[in-house]
């Protein structure tokens, strides 16, 4: 007997990816702005993890202006799948990687004037335009020029035939805590353009905004685009953000089932390093997933899953491959059971933020974590 194909085996920890949701969330983003703003969809890091191919390909067919990537793996990903689909490179390049630039058709991230060399020469190569995308370093301290020099690179742009300028941008450092900053990087950026000669912003792709300044952005300015990465897949970047009203849906959820189920004696002391001493005779459910899968370490003794849509505490240290739940409180969790790790079950909900809460982290780094071991399931009708 052959064995089955690994894409055939039951499921034993496996995210689920809901592509029809993630549509909505564009739909209902891009109806929260003017009409005017280009929606920039940001995919890196496989698309959050959510699989850069099957996200990009649904974010292309609902609509997205440009792509944001932060390697030419990624760019070389969203390329095959849309030829002409604008893509922006996010990060610096490598030296030899400029010349896919040309390759790829990519539009590059410039900071400095080694890059508009660089880049330039590559157009010059190819014999057409590099296309970049001026970054104004307004306080992250990052990615872009000094915004006090940006006119100057802006002009070495503009001297040199091998480059089109496409788009002009900054990155705010504390959208989410700290409005003055954010309101001081806007002004920087906007006097900055102010003081590049000729400069056409309605040419342009204008953009400052990610998840967490999209509430903040003003009415009559010249931003024309934000770069939406984690609202887009339903998750707010902050709790009392506005963009509550938005209405956006999770796109990911993370499942394992139940291994075996049992009982301990009071007094047992559980897992690696004895982490946690049963204070009561206790049944308990091990779990098909751990660290090797992303359940993160640091969230030891402290997450919850849900089962039957009950809340059951982690006990002791999660491991690689099992982690250690209570089920005292459900009598009938069996062996083979769904365990919802993020997510919702029977009614109840446990949210990625916080799940990224007992570990210590914040959301964008929950879903760069969930491991290559762990099943992408994709969910693609168009339901309601
Ligand atoms: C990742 C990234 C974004 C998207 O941020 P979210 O908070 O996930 O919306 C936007 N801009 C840049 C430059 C980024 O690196």
């Amino acid at each position: 007997m052959n064995p089955a194909p690994a894409s055939r085996l039951p499921l034993r920890c496996w995210a689920e990816i809901d592509l029809a949701a993630l549509e909505r969330n564009l739909r209902l983003i891009r109806a929260s702005l003017p009409a005017h703003i280009r929606y920039v969809a940001v995919v890196k890091a496989d698309a959050y993890g959510h699989g850069l191919p099957q996200t990009a390909a649904r974010l292309m067919h609902a609509g997205a202006d440009l792509f944001a990537v932060a390697t030419l793996s990624e760019a070389a990903t969203v390329r095959d799948l849309g030829p002409g689909w604008p893509v922006l490179l996010l990060s610096p390049l490598l030296p030899e990687e400029d010349r896919y630039l040309a390759d790829l058709d990519l539009a590059a991230t410039v900071s400095t004037a080694d890059e508009v060399a660089r880049f330039a020469a590559v157009g010059r190569d190819s014999g057409r335009p590099v296309s970049v995308h001026l970054k104004i370093d307004t306080g992250m301290g990052r990615l872009g020029v000094w915004h006090e020099r940006a006119a100057e690179l802006y002009t070495a742009i503009t001297a040199t035939p091998h480059l089109r300028l496409a788009g002009v941008f900054t990155h705010f450092a504390s959208p989410d805590d700290d409005a003055a900053f954010t309101a001081e990087q806007r002004r920087r950026f906007l006097a900055a353009l102010e003081r590049c000669p000729g400069l056409r912003l309605d040419q342009l792709f204008v953009h400052a905004d990610n998840s967490s300044g999209l509430e903040t952005m003003p009415g009559a300015s010249p931003f024309n685009a934000v770069r939406v990465g984690l609202l887009q897949f339903g998750i707010l970047p902050h709790p009392n953000s506005l963009l509550a009203q938005v209405h956006t849906e999770p796109v990911f959820s993370f499942r394992t089932r139940i291994g075996i189920v049992k009982t301990l004696p009071k007094g047992t002391t559980i897992s690696y390093g004895r982490t946690h001493t049963l204070a009561r005779d206790a049944t308990v459910a091990i779990l098909c997933g751990g660290y090797g899968d992303g359940i993160p370490r640091a969230a030891s003794n402290r997450a919850q899953v849900l089962i039957r849509g009950r809340r059951c505490p982690v006990l002791g240290r999660v491991t690689m491959d099992q982690t250690i739940v209570d089920v005292t409180g459900v009598p009938d969790a069996r062996c083979g059971d769904e365990a919802v790790l993020v997510g919702r079950q029977d009614g109840a909900e446990i949210s990625i933020t916080e799940f990224s809460r007992w570990a210590d982290t914040i959301p964008w780094e929950t879903l760069c974590s969930v491991t290559k071991r762990v099943p992408r399931v994709y969910r693609t009708a168009l339901g309601v």
